[in-house]
């Protein structure tokens, strides 16, 4: 069978992939580059399933890649939706503190927003209440540069940019083995072999397997988290102007079931965060016997229950538990009823987590001479995807100079 050879193989057609692809056919027009996605379309899994907020990065470790690249990140996404005329909305958001403990913690996140830089205000009970008559709280921060967007036409649009730049795109086709040597990495999929100077591979939850394919040693899993979200009714859908937060637990890596404006017009409640059983099925009651299997084999899967016992017991019984889940949303929303939570998909995020128990937070990344695998990419990797795609090519081009191709 002919082997079909390539300067740059990206794996993965989520948002990292194209904008890595894309960038990079930018910056070297005369490379032959290839995007090899397993479904037959882009952004099918995080990118397609997500809350579509284009963050303003709050909540960041300063210093941090993920505060770099949000920071950066809301600016390009911004730009990017203007030039190819995707519709967005900077509609702000308030991150609205309850009760005493949470009024504590808000501060402390109203001096993180000032760290990163970021635009943010602090509003009492009665300012909160002009601003949004729906949500009831002690106090917010109300951070105006938060947006929205479907990341599903970002994505698609930076794989059109790519695509119309001249280059390949390999749609339905999935890697099941990968052969580095010193001219070149190969490639077995399902539908025949392929031969790249340089792999980049961004396979969200499928990201530590690919790694692991290649012979690179690492030491994390990826643990699939489901974020459950409802819809409200369309008569609800004039609830609120911005979007609502709760105080985030510090000691939990997600952001906690909030009231999103999406840019449909529409309004989702969550996403909560319980444990997949399967890594890419998006059914509540969804089973894979290896995903499960590759968990239970791993210690860190089992640091991560015993240390997040009670919390995750009390996110799985909300997520059965619908009157629960709704209580999460009442304290700051008390006019929602239970008939107001309409089911909605659910979206499942890529949590890597280390052999000691450690979820990390942070990107993660591992390579070989003639790779780069983005191990980790969590939210707000949509938000940062551009920056995380130029970071990625100046790192290629810092290691190598190109001297390899
Ligand atoms: C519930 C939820 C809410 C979120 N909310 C936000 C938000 O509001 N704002 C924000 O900025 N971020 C958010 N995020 C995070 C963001 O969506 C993800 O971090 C981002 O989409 C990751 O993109 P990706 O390209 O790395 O992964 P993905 O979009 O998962 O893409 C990986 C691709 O690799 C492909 N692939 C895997 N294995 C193979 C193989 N063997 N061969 C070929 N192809 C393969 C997959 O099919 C997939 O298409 C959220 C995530 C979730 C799950």
């Amino acid at each position: 069978m002919i082997q079909k050879t390539y300067d740059y193989i990206i794996i993965g057609g989520g948002i990292i992939g194209t904008s890595t692809a894309w960038q990079l056919q930018k910056r070297r027009p005369d490379r032959k580059i290839l995007i090899i996605e397993k479904e037959e379309q882009f952004a099918r899994h995080q990118t397609g399933h997500n809350s579509g907020v284009i963050h303003a990065g709050v909540y960041y470790q300063p210093g941090s890649l993920k505060a770099r690249f949000c920071k950066r990140g809301v600016v390009e996404t911004i730009n990017f939706c203007r030039q190819q005329e995707i519709p967005y909305d900077r509609c702000g958001k308030l991150l609205v503190a309850t009760d005493a403990g949470e009024l504590e913690r808000m501060h402390a996140l109203y001096g993180r927003c000032r760290e990163n830089g970021i635009v943010s205000e602090l509003l009492d009970k009665e300012q909160l209440a002009e601003r949004e008559p729906a949500v009831t709280g002690s106090g917010a921060i109300f951070v105006p540069e938060t947006g929205i967007v479907d990341y599903k036409k970002v994505c698609t649009a930076m794989a059109h940019c790519f695509q119309e730049l001249g280059d390949d795109v390999a749609l339905g086709i999935r890697v099941r083995d990968i052969r580095e040597n010193e001219q070149c990495v190969n490639l077995v999929t399902s539908c025949g072999s392929y031969s790249t100077k340089y792999l980049i591979s961004c396979a969200g939850l499928m990201a530590d397997r690919l790694v692991r394919l290649h012979g690179i040693e690492v030491d994390f899993q990826i643990i699939p988290f489901r974020g459950e979200y409802y819809r409200l009714p369309p008569h609800r859908n004039g609830l609120i102007r911005h979007l609502i937060y709760p105080i985030p637990d510090p000691y939990f890596p997600f952001l906690g079931v909030h009231l999103t404006r999406m840019i449909d017009g529409s309004i989702t409640v969550g996403p909560n965060a319980v444990l997949g059983w399967k890594r890419e099925g998006y059914g509540r009651f969804n089973l894979d016997l290896r995903d499960t299997g590759e968990m239970m084999v791993s210690t860190g899967f089992w640091k991560v229950l015993i240390a997040h016992f009670c919390s995750g017991l009390r996110e799985m019984e909300n997520s059965v538990w619908k009157r629960g889940y709704l209580k999460l949303v009442q304290k700051y929303c008390p006019q929602l009823v239970l008939h107001d939570l309409l089911p909605h998909p659910a979206g499942i995020r890529a949590q890597a987590v280390l052999s000691d128990g450690t979820l990390v937070q942070d990107f993660l990344f591992a390579e070989s001479p003639r790779s780069l695998h983005v191990c980790h990419a969590p939210s707000p990797a949509a938000t940062s995807a551009i920056p995380i795609g130029d970071y990625i090519c100046d790192r290629i081009q810092e290691k190598h100079h190109d001297a390899l191709l």
